[in-house]
């Protein structure tokens, strides 16, 4: 069975290139019954940061693109790490030295940099010299440019292969490669060594990864043929762009970082949802048309490397906002309710272990804004007015503003009709009938619409500033229905007077 993988770096908060290549990685392993394994690149100890390695778990958790081995989990091939698997690289080294298919450089990296700058000035091609290459330690030391600690070189041959079948872009031509290092002073061996032994190793059969890499490839095709071993097969994802075509980057774009999404309020489906559709067509309903809204397993279930577009898609926010208010809709209300919790613990509405009174009052005004919201972090402006003490309502300045001279007369009448409806609890299911929205809407027309010949918009704005402070709000009289006669009446005598 096929085995696939991904293999970020841990080197800051994840990209959001980690969970696309993940997605595609995981969608054809399912499709196939295959494994995925997820491998830390851990071997650029200059970028290296602590924290990063727990981030790619969360995050990739968080949106349920889970794998079946890694160093969290283990696994047959475990360690998962780079950095300890330092004792599996050096044999290879070895063995491509003896045969004198690499070679020990000693140039220092002034040398290197010096070197490059006057080809690149005299526009001449960059590439290493090969000073070092035929010479002993002894011979290059007398030469200046000396560094102590030597790297190891590929010797890149006149024949290198640089033409690659992959399964997105049909036959692939690369550029010729310098002579790459595989291993470094420090003694880690570079990317380029360790995805080769890794990849063989772990018996991972397809290297679905960014087409970053493509330049790369005829390099790490060189390996396998020199050690003997079969190399995978290759897919070459696009890469994400912003709407000017640049390639989205953590340094430039917010979006480009996976722990954004999260505390933005995008739900992991909708955001695995759009990730698929980036670089993958809709999906076709029953009548032939498209379908743009659909799960992980409906997206992985007919997978098909040929129906990647290759072309760099545009990371369009709106697209992924409209997506995230689809997938809000669709989600029970208790679901829904139980995702809203952290973004109303951030914003101080609700403290992190609410009281099972304050969570089912959360799940009806859950249900009253599922419609209203394309992002979780809406809710703490719709939910709050129902959380907060009566007397502590703040009444939005534009929501005050546009009060009419009337308002104390509206109030005072919805008072007086609303006084008179029974609020104790009636039947065994609850209240049909009592304070429920219903009878509260026929009471409020009755008095304010009819009684006083004011058109609802009018009668209603003072209601619902008083209610929740705002002048959008959940639908006035489910809310009062929720907040109850005592709180609705307060509030409304609170703004009168
Ligand atoms: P930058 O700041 O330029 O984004 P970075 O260091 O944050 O660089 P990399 O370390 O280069 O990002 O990439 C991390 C992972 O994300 C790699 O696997 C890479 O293939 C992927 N990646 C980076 N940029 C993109 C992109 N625009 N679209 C898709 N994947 C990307
Ligand atoms: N560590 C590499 C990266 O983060 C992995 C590339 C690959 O999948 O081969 O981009």
């Amino acid at each position: 069975a096929p085995r696939l993988r991904v293999a970020p770096s841990p080197t800051g908060d994840p990209h959001v290139g980690t969970a696309y290549m993940s997605l595609f990685n995981l969608a054809f392993a399912r499709q196939q019954g295959g494994s995925f394994v997820l491998r830390i690149e851990d071997t650029d100890r200059a970028r290296f940061r602590e924290d990063s390695e727990q981030q790619v778990y969360d995050t990739l958790h968080w949106l349920g693109l889970n794998w079946d081995e890694g160093p969290d989990v283990g696994g047959p091939y475990a360690p998962y790490r780079q950095s300890e698997r330092l004792d599996t690289y050096r044999p290879y080294v070895e063995r491509l030295l003896d045969e004198g298919k690499a070679y020990h450089c000693w140039c220092s990296t002034e040398r290197l940099s010096t070197m490059r700058e006057i080809q690149q000035k005299s526009k001449l091609p960059t590439g290493y010299d090969r000073l070092c290459h035929g010479k002993t330690r002894e011979e290059r030391a007398e030469l200046p440019g000396f560094s102590e600690t030597p790297v190891v070189r590929m010797l890149i041959p006149e024949d290198v292969e640089l033409q690659f079948e992959d399964l997105i872009r049909g036959r692939v031509s690369a550029p010729r490669p310098d002579d790459q290092v595989i291993l470094k002073a420090d003694g880690f061996p570079t990317y380029h060594l360790a995805v080769v032994v890794d990849d063989h190793e772990m018996g991972i059969t397809h290297v679905v990864r960014g087409e970053e890499w493509i330049s790369s490839t005829p390099k790490h095709i060189l390996l396998y043929r020199w050690l003997g071993l079969e190399p995978p097969k290759w897919a070459h994802m696009p890469l994400l762009r912003n709407t000017d075509k640049s390639k989205i980057s953590k340094r430039k774009n917010p979006a480009a970082r996976l722990t954004w999404f999260r505390e933005e309020g995008y739900l992991p489906e909708a955001l695995v949802n759009f990730l698929a559709l980036l670089a993958y067509p809709p999906k076709e309903g029953e009548g032939g048309e498209d379908v743009e809204v659909f799960t992980f397993d409906e997206f992985s279930t007919d997978f098909d490397w040929r129906k990647v577009n290759p072309v760099g898609p545009i990371f369009d926010l709106k697209k992924l906002e409209w997506l995230n208010g689809v997938h809000i809709r669709g989600l029970e209300v208790r679901d829904l309710a139980s995702r809203l919790l952290p973004h109303l613990e951030t914003a101080g509405v609700l403290s992190g272990n609410p009281s099972l009174g304050e969570l089912g009052r959360l799940e009806k005004v859950t249900e009253l804004i599922q419609t209203r919201m394309a992002l979780l972090t809406e809710a703490p402006a719709l939910v709050g007015p129902f959380y907060v003490a009566d007397d502590a309502v703040v009444i939005a300045d534009d929501a005050r503003a546009q009060l009419k001279d009337d308002a104390g007369q509206v109030l005072t009448a919805a008072v007086t009709a609303l006084e008179s409806i029974d609020d104790t609890p009636s039947g065994p299911l609850g209240s049909e009938s009592g304070w429920v929205a219903a009878e509260i809407e026929a009471a409020l027309r009755a008095a304010i619409v009819e009684g006083m010949g004011i058109k609802p918009k009018f009668a209603f704005g003072p209601l619902r500033t008083a209610v929740s402070g705002q002048r959008i709000s959940p639908p006035l009289f489910e809310s009062m229905e929720i907040l109850g006669k005592t709180s609705t009446l307060t509030r409304l005598a609170r703004l009168r007077d």
